[in-house]
């Protein structure tokens, strides 16, 4: 639909003004530029939209099209746009810094990586003050593997089925859904069963599961294991929050042989739950090692490993760097979006407006047959589509069309979830309950529909 079209259907929800439009786009048009996508790039092909969108400018929690279309940016360029698309400040800090040194190296010193280091470290409790950059999460949970294998002496991880850790060979070991391996040798890594409150054998029941990586290192491991690796709120898995009363537990036996447990906040970090800064934080442990990325940079490319004095020694004296990671042009933003997160009070609002939208949803639920689960927190909601309660039968094409009808109407949504049923809703944290509403009149309008 057209933006006129949009606007002047009565029957259509509105979009909330806006006090910002972007110049005139005057580039090739969407046709060119896929032609020259289906010819020079990555061939993978994510079915999210008939036909991607020409995205070409972007503010705060809204995205424009190459026709000046609006759009409510609800995925968050996939969790990772916190503080809002090409936010001033993260901004100024990018600019500023490019303009003085736009690369500089762990063998020199550098106040941009060093001053970030600090206050990245300042926001995590207990012994967590080591940091190691990199350019991205799959990075960071490689790093975070290989240290606490080399740490543990030992190769066995344990990791939780539907979960995604990233695409390189031990990530992708770790990860536990069929969709993202490929043929790549992936040793020891045990997936446990997945303590997911809405389709798992044990409801929400977090000690019964627990039990299974119990098991798994009786039955699967010498005794001994490397290392757990798990998300608080499992992203890519389609937002499933892990039965309460299951990390203590895990970490208790992990602990119990001589593993270290690592904690993967790439899309559940910086303030996106809402109730606390860290995904882990709401369940009561504290991890040994952190990974972090996605929301880290806001959109610049940036992931970082935080661990302990103690653990971070493992690495003293071996030949470990990463070109790029911790570039200071990146860790300027990073900085910055700190600074923006707490000034603008970006993860109280993420608790205000992400229990807002979450009600708002569960009202939906109670008028859809189609809608089998509303879950997550903050700004890290998700909604199942099944055609059946009972048998919990994804909704597949349900999901794409109402992904689709929403897309006319101007408001991005993603998905996820092992049947590809679940919308996945992580908006910058700057999205506004006019901004929910608009959302939940919008999907009402699609599903009704369906
Ligand atoms: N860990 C989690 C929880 C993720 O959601 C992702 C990406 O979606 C990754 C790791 C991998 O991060 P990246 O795509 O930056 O390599």
């Amino acid at each position: 639909l057209s933006q006129a079209a949009r606007e002047n259907d009565s029957l259509l929800p509105k979009m909330p003004p806006f006090d910002y439009s972007p110049p005139p786009y005057t580039g090739p048009s969407a046709d060119e530029i896929l032609a020259k996508r289906r010819q020079f790039l990555n061939p993978a092909i994510f079915h999210f939209f008939k036909k991607p969108l020409c995205l070409v400018d972007g503010k705060r929690q809204y995205l424009f099209d190459d026709k000046g279309r609006r759009y409510l940016d609800a995925f968050g360029g996939i969790a990772t746009v916190g503080c809002g698309h090409s936010h001033p400040e993260v901004v100024e800090a990018v600019v500023n810094q490019i303009k003085r040194l736009q690369h500089s190296t762990i063998l020199y010193l550098n106040p941009a990586i060093a001053d970030f280091a600090e206050a990245l470290a300042s926001k995590f409790p207990g012994d967590l003050k080591v940091v190691f950059f990199t350019n991205s999460g799959t990075e960071a949970n490689e790093l975070a593997l290989m240290m606490a294998r080399l740490y543990s002496g030992c190769h066995d991880v344990i990791s939780i089925r539907n979960g995604y850790h990233g695409n390189a060979a031990g990530t992708m070991g770790a990860t536990a859904q069929g969709s993202y391996k490929f043929n790549v040798v992936q040793t020891g890594v045990h997936h446990a069963l997945n303590p997911d409150q809405y389709r798992g054998v044990f409801g929400s029941d977090g000690l019964k599961y627990a039990k299974d990586v119990e098991d798994i290192v009786t039955y699967g491991t010498s005794g001994h294991v490397g290392a757990f690796i798990a998300e608080a709120v499992q992203g890519v898995g389609g937002i499933m929050e892990l039965a309460p009363g299951y990390l203590p537990a895990v970490y208790n036996t992990i602990r119990k042989a001589g593993g270290l447990c690592i904690a993967d906040e790439v899309q559940s970090g910086f303030a996106r739950t809402g109730s606390h800064f860290w995904g882990f934080e709401a369940h009561g442990v504290v991890p040994d090692i952190v990974t972090m990325a996605k929301g880290i940079g806001n959109g610049i490319p940036l992931g970082a490993v935080i661990t302990t004095p103690e653990i971070a020694k493992v690495l003293t004296y071996r030949s470990y760097f990463n070109t790029f990671g911790g570039n200071p042009v990146c860790t300027a933003a990073g900085h910055a979006v700190l600074k923006v997160i707490e000034k603008e009070q970006l993860q109280q609002n993420a608790l205000t407006v992400g229990s807002y939208l979450k009600d708002r949803l569960l009202s939906l639920k109670d008028k859809y047959e189609i809608i089998g689960d509303v879950r997550g927190r903050g700004m890290m909601l998700g909604i199942e589509l099944v055609t059946d309660h009972q048998l919990k039968t994804p909704a597949k094409d349900e999901t794409l069309y109402v992904m689709e009808q929403m897309k006319d109407m101007g408001v991005l949504i993603g998905k996820g979830g092992f049947f590809g049923n679940v919308f996945r809703i992580t908006p910058p944290l700057c999205f506004t309950k006019e901004d929910a509403d608009f959302l939940v009149d919008v999907m009402d309008y699609s599903l009704s529909k369906v």
